[in-house]
């Protein structure tokens, strides 16, 4: 801990316990030890000294011993010419400090009884409302306990004008926090600044102004003390307990402006004990190693702008978003609710138009929480029946955050927009789908909801790695290609992270049971060769999906011992599938498009198929809009694949898995494609071309037809026997 900040809190202890005591002897002179002493209308004694020592301080000579422990926890003032460890002596200090404080500030109770007002709200009163009686504290306390309000930011001094004073006691209240309210900076205090703004304070408002002096700080860190005591169940006289529930349950800041005296760090120190670190706006060392708070301990010269978002973030705060505002109703039970064309009033991707989804993480003082953008017509700016080209970009900043979590929480934007009624999202990633319902534009659904359900539910359902969140929304085409760019890299990437794994080396897999909402026996089994067929979720995403949220969607299958190596089937696998589509699904392969295939949902990149006549498996994706070989366009041959059935001769696959060694190892693999959509072709070209040299194959690309060849079996066949195609000759797949 920096060695100026620790000199100047034990100096200010030092003065404050000399301070204390003094008034202390007069009093005890005055009133006799046998007088009583206490907070107004508690049982809690002085609270912080009872919670830390068990001493219920009942009368002034019970002050005595309390200040020789004060002396015992004194350190000696630290001296220039000596480098010492000086964080724990600084800590004791701030607790003396705090004893001391409490006992100055119950004699002032003695000595001038109407120092403090005694009504919950200051204007019928004095300003300041000194410490809190029990019906407040049982009324406003448990609101730490049920997350009503995460805690507080215990003020001391003031901004100069009054704006900014408002400004930032508003940005507090947004995030439910109480402000607490102390002494003053250069002769203005922040409670006068507010009501010069016309801003109502008191406990109504949570804007409590607790004392003129930074004496009553020990209202605050008592307040906490009381909550530990009454709703934690922790014992007075266990420092620990009270200390480590406070840490992890009170979310506390000190926040101070303007120049920081000898007493105000003794102070700060104090609440450190707590786990409350100190921001402030004044050039003052910082003490930035984390240890005995969450993160920092002390952060300075923070702009008044910044001040709220970087206690937040230096307290460890999470954002609590309580409620989804939007103007249609939102929960699971829309889930699977689907927008029919008579319904429907806007559409976006899917083929239709470019539509992308994208999660990418980014510097803390990159994102700026909450805020969602529209750029492009509003769904309010259409007519019936538009379509839009659109581009989602949720850029998330965490103190836990890993580039590793994106595609996880990419992949939720689809149930977590389902939730909302009368929205339909299908698909993932660049070939996401979305409908709007005439209902929910009637009711004022916009665009921008789609990002405060992102931005709430993020955090309500990822709090523990994302601190931050702010969406962006695109509508214009050059803008949606713009993330769409971005996108491809970062799905390559993201691809490119499982290297050299393969399914040999691991000997466990992960499941993903994320769509059962749409198709309720659907279970992806994905292996380090073999992606999600969304596409969306690889083997190191499953991995870190479960550390995220072990009881989730994405479990660790082991493999166990293996039944075929070509179909890929392992004892563990079919266990695990079989118990997670409830007994619908006895066996899978990994590896075979016509033995045991995969269940398939409804989000799968592209479907495999057999040309019988051909003697090969065709291949078309999602965008793709035209016929196919098969005699069916993909919406038909969707209709027959998914809902989480088992249709052999019909599979769901992902663009990765194309590619891979492992894709159809049982029918023969890549040499038994015959026929894919130009623009498949031209997108997986590169990788394509690679498996082809691995498989001694080479211009193997040349010869898989597409929809220029033709789209019926017999043209494709005439193709292959032309080119001389490998399939032709192949043992026929059954
Ligand atoms: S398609 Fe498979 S991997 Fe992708 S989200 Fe659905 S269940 Fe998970």
């Amino acid at each position: 801990m920096s060695k100026i900040i620790c000199s100047a809190a034990i100096r200010g202890a030092h003065k404050i316990v000399d301070m204390a005591e003094e008034g202390y002897e007069r009093a005890l002179k005055k009133y006799g030890p046998e007088h009583e002493v206490a907070f107004p209308n508690t049982a809690y004694f002085l609270p912080i000294i009872y919670s830390m020592l068990g001493a219920p301080v009942r009368q002034l000579g019970d002050m005595r011993e309390i200040f020789q422990e004060c002396r015992r926890l004194l350190p000696a003032p630290v001296r220039d010419n000596l480098w010492l460890p000086y964080l724990a002596p600084a800590l004791d200090a701030g607790m003396a400090t705090f004893f001391a404080e409490e006992m100055y500030e119950a004699i002032r109770y003695i000595e001038e009884s109407n120092f403090y007002t005694k009504t919950e709200d200051p204007t019928e009163g004095g300003l300041w409302l000194g410490a809190a009686d029990d019906v407040i504290f049982r009324k406003r306390g448990v609101e730490f306990v049920d997350g009503t309000a995460p805690g507080f930011a215990a003020i001391l001094g003031t901004p100069s004008d009054p704006e900014t004073a408002s400004k930032i006691a508003l940005e507090l209240q947004e995030k439910n926090l109480y402000i607490f309210m102390h002494d003053q900076t250069e002769g203005l205090n922040m409670p006068e600044q507010l009501k010069k703004n016309v801003v109502q304070i008191g406990w109504g408002t949570r804007l409590v102004p607790f004392g003129p002096t930074y004496t009553s700080v020990v209202f605050a860190i008592g307040f906490a003390c009381r909550v530990a005591l009454a709703f934690g169940g922790i014992k007075p006289g266990d420092f620990k307990g009270n200390l480590v529930y406070n840490k992890d349950r009170t979310f506390a800041f000190v926040m101070a402006f303007g120049p920081v005296s000898d007493e105000w760090y003794a102070n700060a120190a104090g609440a450190i004990n707590w786990g409350f670190p100190t921001i402030s706006d004044w050039d003052i060392p910082q003490v930035l190693p984390t240890g005995i708070c969450t993160y920092e301990h002390v952060v300075s010269q923070v702009p008044h702008e910044e001040i709220v978002q970087k206690s937040i973030e230096v307290r460890g705060l999470k954002v609590t978003v309580s409620k989804i505002d939007i103007p249609v109703a939102y929960g699971p039970a829309f889930e699977g609710e689907r927008v029919r064309k008579d319904d429907l009033y806007l559409e976006c991707g899917g083929g239709r138009t470019l539509g992308v989804e994208l999660l990418v993480s980014k510097a803390m003082e990159d994102v700026q929480d909450g805020l969602v953008t529209v750029e492009g017509p509003e769904m309010t700016d259409v007519e019936a029946g538009a379509k839009l080209p659109l581009a989602i970009l949720a850029e998330v900043a965490g103190r836990q955050m890993q580039s590793d979590f994106e595609p996880i929480l990419e992949r939720q934007f689809h149930h977590l927009i389902n939730y909302a009624q009368g929205i339909m999202h299908i698909g993932q990633r660049n070939i996401m789908w979305l409908r709007v319902g005439k209902a929910a534009i009637e009711k004022g659904f916009k665009f921008e909801h789609l990002g405060r359900i992102l931005h709430g539910k993020l955090h309500q359902e990822f709090g523990a790695i994302v601190d931050k969140v702010q969406v962006k929304i695109f509508t214009q085409e050059d803008k949606v290609k713009e993330v769409l760019e971005l996108a491809k890299q970062v799905y390559v990437g993201r691809d490119e992270r499982l290297g050299s794994m393969t399914d040999d080396t691991e000997d466990v897999f992960y499941s993903c049971t994320l769509c059962q909402s749409f198709a309720p026996s659907h279970v992806c089994v994905i292996t380090p060769e073999r992606v999600g067929m969304c596409g969306a979720y690889n083997w190191l995403d499953g991995k870190a999906s479960f550390e995220i949220n072990p009881t989730g969607p994405n479990q660790p299958i082991v493999k166990g011992e293996c039944i075929d190596p070509t179909l890929g089937q392992w004892a563990g696998v079919n266990a695990f599938v079989r118990q997670a589509s409830r007994g619908k699904v006895e066996q899978v392969s990994a590896y075979s498009l016509m033995v045991d295939p995969m269940t398939a949902c409804g989000c799968f990149e592209c479907i495999a198929t057999m040309l019988p006549m051909c003697n090969g498996i065709m291949l078309v994706n999602r965008d793709y809009m035209g016929m196919t070989p098969s005699g069916m366009k993909f919406t038909t041959l969707a209709g027959m694949v998914g809902g989480g059935a088992v249709t052999p001769g019909f599979l769901g696959v992902s663009k990765h898995y194309i590619c891979s060694r492992k894709f159809m190892k049982a029918e023969g693999g890549l040499k038994r494609v015959v026929w894919m959509p130009k623009m498949l072709k031209d997108e997986l070209r590169e990788r394509l071309a690679v498996r082809a040299e691995e498989e001694n194959l080479p211009g193997f690309l040349d010869l898989i037809a597409d929809e220029e060849v033709g789209t019926t079996e017999d043209k494709v066949l005439a193709f292959l026997q032309e080119k001389g195609h490998p399939a032709l000759t192949m043992e026929i797949a059954v």
